[in-house]
């Protein structure tokens, strides 16, 4: 079975819907090791990303990928503004003019965001950041896709690794962004932008898995 535009607009409505959910719990973690507003910043670009869908209705996936990237980069302040317009439009690109996706696309879209994240920012595995939760779970879906795996056991499998990479960032020492400023002392906090990035794979899996 395919997704549709209309499936990957329900996913990106239930984002904004977490993001809105977790704003405060976003900001704490971030206070702990940032500068405390990466909730904020993930609502404020999240809640423009869906007006500006609302205002005109997107054509294609890869359009409507395109406008929350745009906007994000514009209206998201901090480090993961720039970062999560790259996954988007780089996601969005990996499917232009496609009408549907099958599981293998969305494995295709998500390493595609992931990669364009890593140029970016120039983050690894290991540096407590987003791509700590994005890099388990592209790798979950690549497995899934391989296997033949339908909609709900690959987007499960990946939310499950995004979960799994999430909670991995907690005894790293940062060596990307505001909190690698801290070093030692960003020991034992879990990174903000890898639970913003598991909310990605758990409301995927929440809107398309089913
Ligand atoms: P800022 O750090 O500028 O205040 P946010 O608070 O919105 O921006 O986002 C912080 C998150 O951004 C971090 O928790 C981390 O996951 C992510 N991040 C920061 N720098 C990088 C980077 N170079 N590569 C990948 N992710 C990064
Ligand atoms: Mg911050």
């Amino acid at each position: 079975m395919s997704r549709t535009l209309d499936d990957v607009l329900a996913w990106l409505r239930a984002y904004a819907d977490k993001i809105a959910e977790e704003k405060q719990y976003l900001t704490k973690l971030d206070s702990a090791i940032g500068d405390a507003d990466h909730g904020v910043n993930m609502n404020r670009g999240f809640q423009a990303a869906m007006e500006a869908l609302d205002d005109k209705a997107p054509a294609s996936i890869d359009k409507a990928l395109n406008t929350v990237a745009m906007t994000l980069i514009s209206k998201t302040g901090g480090a993961s503004g720039p970062l999560y317009g790259t996954f988007f439009m780089r996601a969005g690109s990996a499917v232009k003019g496609q009408e549907t996706i099958d599981v293998s696309d969305w494995a295709s879209m998500m390493d595609a965001g992931l990669q364009g994240v890593i140029q970016r920012g120039k983050a690894e595995v290991g540096d407590k950041t987003m791509v700590d939760a994005l890099t388990p779970a592209v790798e979950a879906l690549q497995q899934a896709a391989e296997d033949g795996d339908d909609w709900g056991d690959a987007l499960a499998a990946a939310a499950e690794a995004a979960h799994d990479g999430m909670e991995a960032t907690i005894p790293l020492i940062a060596k990307k962004g505001r909190a690698s400023y801290l070093g030692e002392r960003s020991k034992g906090h879990q990174d903000p932008g890898a639970t913003s990035s598991y909310y990605l794979m758990e409301t995927a899996a929440a809107a398309l898995g089913g």
